[in-house]
């Protein structure tokens, strides 16, 4: 440990009068309030600043255009998400999901929203659906992670952690079993993470590892689809325009004005377009040097059947 970088900060609920900063414990100061990694953390754990900052960035970032760009990918304005924002309050929940269960939920819930209007998708696309779809942890998942790596660093540096029960406790992605193996050193941290997402993978439908490649624009459309985002708002009540009869993914999958695409699919792929539509991780079986062009010619006509059946109603 770094005597001069470092500093101890006490978390309390509230601010009192009483609250002394100026101790030491074994020469590392007391503060009561610590700027790390451009967040800035206060003793009552109020991430005001923090969020305000992230928040006033994404609508600068929205009100030059940087997001909205028809030539940026899904997967550049993801990591320019991730980078400016999530990055930033990937920290600050991890604290909080230590003090705050309330608020750990509402900044999870903002920061899922901000990804969600990042891609387009509709904000009452379900939390968890977005996550599993993009194959990527969500941010109190993140937050456990990093907690878990702490713990083992302080554990393999012969630190004593007087509630550990207690850090263990607030980890509720993994398995008991699966967190101590990794603290015995078993499994490594990746394999947690890789399990973790292919069981909730498998809970929708998704059978073979990470559904989408690039997440380009019919990346996009073949996530709407097989998330059934689109039956939550934009074809809620609508009618097909190659059949006039109600417009729902489902529909799609037997509209016989998209027959002739569903047969094109299934012939070039060897698989059957209603199972590859639902589950774009079908494709990751083929070799890796065809795997890249079949998908991006199935995402491609998807993105034709939702549009022609669509009509009006999408997008
Ligand atoms: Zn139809």
């Amino acid at each position: 440990m770094n005597e001069k970088k470092s500093a101890i900060m006490p978390l309390a609920l509230r601010r009192r009068k009483s609250d002394n900063f100026n101790q030491h414990l074994l020469n590392v100061p007391y503060d009561k309030e610590y700027n790390y990694l451009g967040i800035v953390f206060v003793l009552t754990l109020q991430f005001d600043i923090t969020l305000r900052k992230s928040s006033a960035l994404v609508r600068e970032m929205n009100n030059y255009g940087v997001l909205k760009q028809g030539n940026l990918s899904a997967n550049h304005r993801l990591s320019i998400w991730n980078t400016y924002f999530s990055s930033k309050l990937a920290y600050p929940l991890l604290a909080l999901s230590l003090m705050n269960k309330t608020a750990t939920k509402k900044v999870s819930s903002q920061i899922a929203m901000s990804v969600k209007r990042c891609l387009g998708l509709n904000q009452c696309l379900e939390k968890e659906k977005l996550y599993t779809w993009l194959y990527e942890l969500t941010p109190k998942e993140k937050a456990e992670f990093s907690l878990l790596r702490t713990v083992k660093k302080l554990i393999s540096a012969d630190y004593r952690i007087e509630n550990l029960e207690f850090f263990i406790n607030k980890i509720t992605s993994c398995s008991k079993e699966d967190i101590s193996g990794y603290i015995d050193g078993k499994t490594k941290l990746n394999a947690l993470k890789s399990k973790l997402l292919e069981n909730r993978a498998h809970k929708e439908g998704i059978s073979n590892g990470k559904p989408f490649e690039t997440l380009c624009s019919s990346d996009l459309d073949w996530l709407r689809f097989s998330s059934k985002e689109l039956d939550i708002f934009r074809w809620k009540g609508k009618l097909c325009s190659l059949c006039n009869q109600p417009l729902s993914t489902n529909h799609l999958k037997a509209c016989m004005g998209t027959l002739k695409d569903r047969d094109d699919i299934k012939c070039r792929t060897g698989i059957e377009a209603i199972d590859l539509m639902e589950d774009p991780s079908l494709l990751n079986a083929k070799p890796a040097s065809i795997k890249k062009s079949l998908k991006s010619y199935v995402a491609g006509r998807i993105s034709k059947m939702i549009h022609s059946a669509g009509g009006k109603a999408t997008l």
